[in-house]
């Protein structure tokens, strides 16, 4: 069975809900779906969650902006949803930024239940959150295995729980991530499938750096290094429940979904180069190189940097990654010479000892 996530983006307006319907349907064994509020539909536009958190902290007009996109959603795609959108209105005023900001995924959750007549399953019933924020693992398996074991099909909103006491609270930014990995690892899927709106973990942050390529597979360590480091494809606290229970993680993209995307897995290693580099407070930048086994990246790496001016010191090296230390205002200019010499212009095999 696979446990599918998908993103705001993918879920920005009907047309994407259909998408992600139709990915859905294309396999039968996609039987639990996680999914995040509606996000950006084109530039300057505001995710639900942002307008929802502006209406917990007393602001109507966000939250007549927020009811009106479901309301339009819904009209399009012909299904109901005017019973949950006159509750949330009615429970949001007083009860604080966290709940008003998780009323995105729940409306979500209904409004794409409704479209594929599964079951509804309420992420206040099924995660478990500690007082601190991060998921209580045991409970959040109980429960979640309680609930949808029984069920052929189900949709879960993502980003929220509630705590033992019973109040609701949401994840950081980004924490769908988080419910669709729980949700995996509760039921041993075999697959988590997070569909987001970009190919998967590119070779270095599109941002910086250009003719990025798609990375297709690394190692959950490597994955996890690389979110560490600024990565910001998955969310960094998805990756334990699915590492934990071996289940591999495929990165696809929504409006792609014949693309290959990216598989994280235990056994998975990255056969191409993947750079990350973060800046700290320190005025120090970390760069991370994700290394394949066959190319001599160490010497090449060095050389990119001498080439470009810059003077880097190790940090470490193992045999699948590197860590570097350099100026942090040479950050961009040392990952664009180490992408082009590593990456677009194939880095040299390793020399036989
Ligand atoms: N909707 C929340 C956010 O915008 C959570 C998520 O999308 O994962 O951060």
């Amino acid at each position: 069975m696979i446990v599918c996530k998908f993103g705001g983006t993918s879920l920005c307006d009907a047309s994407r809900v259909r998408q992600a319907m139709a990915i859905l349907r294309r396999d039968g064994a996609r039987r639990f779906v996680v999914v995040s509020a509606p996000g950006r539909r084109f530039d300057g536009d505001e995710k639900i969650t942002d307008l929802l958190l502006r209406a917990g902290n007393g602001d109507d007009e966000a939250l007549a902006a927020a009811l009106a996109r479901f309301r339009e959603m819904a009209a399009a795609l012909g299904v109901d949803m005017e019973g949950e959108l006159r509750r949330v209105r009615e429970e949001i005023p007083g009860r604080g930024a966290e709940f008003a900001a998780s009323r995105g995924e729940y409306l979500c959750g209904h409004l794409l239940a409704r479209c594929l007549r599964w079951t509804f399953v309420d992420a206040a019933e099924a995660v478990c959150l500690r007082q601190n924020g991060t998921a209580d693992l045991e409970e959040t398996y109980r429960r979640l295995s309680r609930l949808l074991r029984p069920l052929k099909n189900a949709v879960v909103p993502g980003f929220y729980g509630t705590t033992r006491r019973g109040e609701v609270r949401t994840f950081p930014r980004g924490g769908s991530d988080i419910t669709g990995a729980l949700v995996a690892g509760a039921m041993g899927a075999r697959l988590y499938e997070n569909w987001t709106d970009v190919d998967g973990l590119m070779s270095a942050d599109p941002r910086v750096v250009q003719n990025t390529i798609c990375v297709p597979e690394v190692s959950y360590r490597q994955m996890r290094l690389l979110s560490a480091m600024g990565a910001q494809v998955l969310h960094p606290d998805s990756l334990l429940p699915v590492m934990r229970a071996d289940i591999p993680t495929a990165l696809k993209n929504s409006f792609h979904p014949e693309r290959p995307g990216t598989r994280i897995s235990g056994g998975a290693r990255a056969k191409v180069p993947c750079l990350a580099g973060r800046a700290l407070e320190s005025g120090a930048g970390l760069l991370a190189i994700l290394s394949p086994e066959a190319m001599d990246l160490p010497n090449c790496a060095v050389s990119a940097l001498r080439a470009a001016g810059i003077r880097p010191r190790w940090l470490g090296a193992w045999s699948d990654r590197l860590l570097m230390r350099v100026r942090a205002n040479c950050l961009p200019d040392a990952l664009r010479a180490l992408h082009h010499a590593l990456i677009e212009g194939g880095a040299k095999p390793r020399p036989q000892a």
